[in-house]
């Protein structure tokens, strides 16, 4: 088993002298465990944050497809492929019954029929469902409403876009560079997209969405959240995300916030957070109903794959570059 252990909190930007590879042998399984060896791993921007919450010297987190190659539980059979917060390791040996996530406990994958399994850690996994329990519930969007998102090229965003494009709204991506933003256009038939590194967002905003916008889905953050709340609409609701662009602040000395207050009471904003898990019990439905959207062109998707384990660090560093479009996922 080869696994990378966290062996220093990150400071600042992903350093990847934090993460120590190791190797060990596998152990032989005990009634009822299941050995899984994964053949493809997610980065997320969740690993940043969350990771300053492992005890030092554990299993860096993270989710895998993996395939059941031994198993003495009746539940899970050789050969079929598990989605497992599992982390970074290759090889796991879990038993069912003690497994207790609250990022949610192993499933088998449905059939992908011709789709690869790798999607089951992107579109019709975690992001997709974060992209559609988040946008669909909290943020309702109806026929010709302008829906904002960024980040819009990547997991989350680009789904966000896509549904919101199927039930008819009028969609504006801001991603971080041409490519990404010819992508959106002619791809993912985004309405208006605009690279936020050369382009003002407000003056952007002011140019595709003169009347204001109804629906912001969040997950950068920051200046860039501050300046597309002063261009919603009255009523207008905001799904906070993600804030990927303070992941790697120093939050002990942050700059002081923009002020944010005056839209949010003059046009009667709702802004929520969320975390996707609250939806932990409607995964089924989530995943069913992507899945079906893939099948039917209705969701199209791109993956940036690393190919390696060893390239993990390397991957997880990746998006906060803005290396991926698409999912990025690390190739065993
Ligand atoms: P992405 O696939 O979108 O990858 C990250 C992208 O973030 C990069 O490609 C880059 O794109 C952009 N980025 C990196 N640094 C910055 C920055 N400083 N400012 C602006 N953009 C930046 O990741 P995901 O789709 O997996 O996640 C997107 C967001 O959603 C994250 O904030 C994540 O934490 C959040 N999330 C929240 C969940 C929840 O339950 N609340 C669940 C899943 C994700 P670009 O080229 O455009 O800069």
């Amino acid at each position: 088993n080869k696994k990378f252990i966290l062996v220093k909190h990150f400071e600042g930007e992903i350093d990847k002298s934090c993460l120590k590879l190791e190797e060990e042998n596998v152990p032989t399984l005990k009634a009822n465990e299941v050995l899984t060896e994964a053949l493809w791993m997610s980065v997320d921007p969740y690993m940043r944050p969350y990771s300053a919450h492992l005890p030092l010297n554990s299993v860096m987190i993270g989710s895998q497809v993996a395939k059941v190659v031994e198993s003495k539980n009746e539940r899970f059979k050789v050969g079929q492929l598990v989605l497992g917060y599992f982390g970074w390791q290759t090889h796991t040996v879990w038993n069912p019954s003690e497994m207790s996530s609250a990022l949610g406990n192993p499933y088998v994958l449905p059939d992908f029929g011709d789709l690869p399994p790798s999607l089951g850690l992107g579109i019709v996994g975690m992001p997709g469902l974060t992209a559609y329990f988040g946008l669909l519930e909290l943020c309702d969007p109806k026929p010709k409403e302008v829906v904002v998102v960024n980040s819009a090229a990547g997991a989350v965003g680009s789904c966000v876009g896509q549904i919101a494009k199927n039930k008819g709204c009028f969609v504006i991506g801001f991603a971080g560079s041409d490519k990404k933003v010819k992508w959106l256009k002619e791809t993912l038939k985004f309405d208006a997209a605009f690279n936020y590194k050369t382009k003002d967002v407000s003056e952007a905003l002011k140019e595709a969405a003169p009347g204001g916008v109804d629906v912001y889905f969040d997950n950068v953050g920051g200046e860039f959240s501050s300046s597309v709340l002063y261009q919603m609409k009255d009523f207008g609701r905001v799904a906070v995300c993600g804030s990927i662009s303070s992941y790697n602040a120093d939050h002990k000395h942050l700059p002081k916030a923009t002020i944010i207050q005056p839209p949010l009471i003059f046009k009667q904003l709702k802004m929520e957070g969320f975390v996707v898990t609250r939806w932990k019990k409607r995964y089924e439905e989530g995943i069913g109903q992507l899945l079906k959207w893939v099948k039917e062109g209705k969701l199209v998707y791109e993956e940036h794959v690393t190919e390696g384990f060893e390239k993990l660090p390397d991957a997880l560093l990746g998006l906060f570059q803005g290396e991926n479009t698409g999912k990025a996922v690390v190739k065993v």
